[in-house]
């Protein structure tokens, strides 16, 4: 199999000021790239060569689960989002599991921020849900991905220093609170 590098639902420039169009150049066109170009390298002629994306992430470990783990989770990453200029507020199922778990819409993402400003460097803030339905935030470190451990992702903010450096310099609390301006919530909802 040989995968691609997925095309953006919006424009680059769509998410700005939040993020920037050059920002979106580099993460999207040179890293994100980069990830697909290496994984389609290091799978050929191997095993993982005819698996889908979801099992080379469950069966590979070293450069091949980072390169596929990072296509996987920089694809999830790209489509939580659309042109916003105003802050959304989850859907249907997912908003009334969000209250039962967490008590309001406004704790969660104080939680959700809470946990991806203290990611120890490069990784991942999570929003997943087990086989019960039930909601839990979760950090990865660099290509960390929570269908490893069974669970379904449903949201997930991207805090290695490529996504928001050129924005934001050191600032990644800034970098998260300007997320939720631009979180798709009718295609986040839709993963619950
Ligand atoms: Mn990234």
């Amino acid at each position: 199999m040989n995968f691609q590098l997925p095309v953006l639902p919006y424009a680059k420039d769509a998410l700005e000021p939040v993020i920037a169009a050059g920002t979106i150049e580099f993460h999207h066109g040179k890293h994100h790239q980069t990830y697909v170009t290496n994984l389609n390298n290091l799978i050929k002629g191997t095993t993982f060569e005819n698996m889908s994306l979801e099992e080379i992430i469950l069966k590979s470990d070293g450069a091949i689960f980072n390169n596929a783990a990072q296509v996987w989770n920089h694809t999830f990453y790209f489509y939580s989002f659309k042109k916003s200029t105003h802050p959304g507020v989850p859907k249907g199922a997912l908003a009334g599991a969000i209250d039962a778990e967490w008590g309001s819409f406004e704790n969660f993402k104080s939680e959700f921020s809470a946990a991806s400003l203290s990611v120890f460097g490069s990784g991942w803030g999570w929003l997943v849900k087990d086989s019960a339905g039930k909601l839990s935030i979760v950090k990865e470190s660099n290509a960390g991905n929570p269908l490893t451990k069974g669970l379904t992702p449903i949201l997930t903010f991207d805090v290695w220093e490529h996504a928001y450096y050129l924005d934001y310099q050191n600032r990644r609390a800034d970098y998260i609170n300007a997320l939720w301006t631009i979180v798709d919530w009718d295609a986040v909802s839709a993963r619950y």
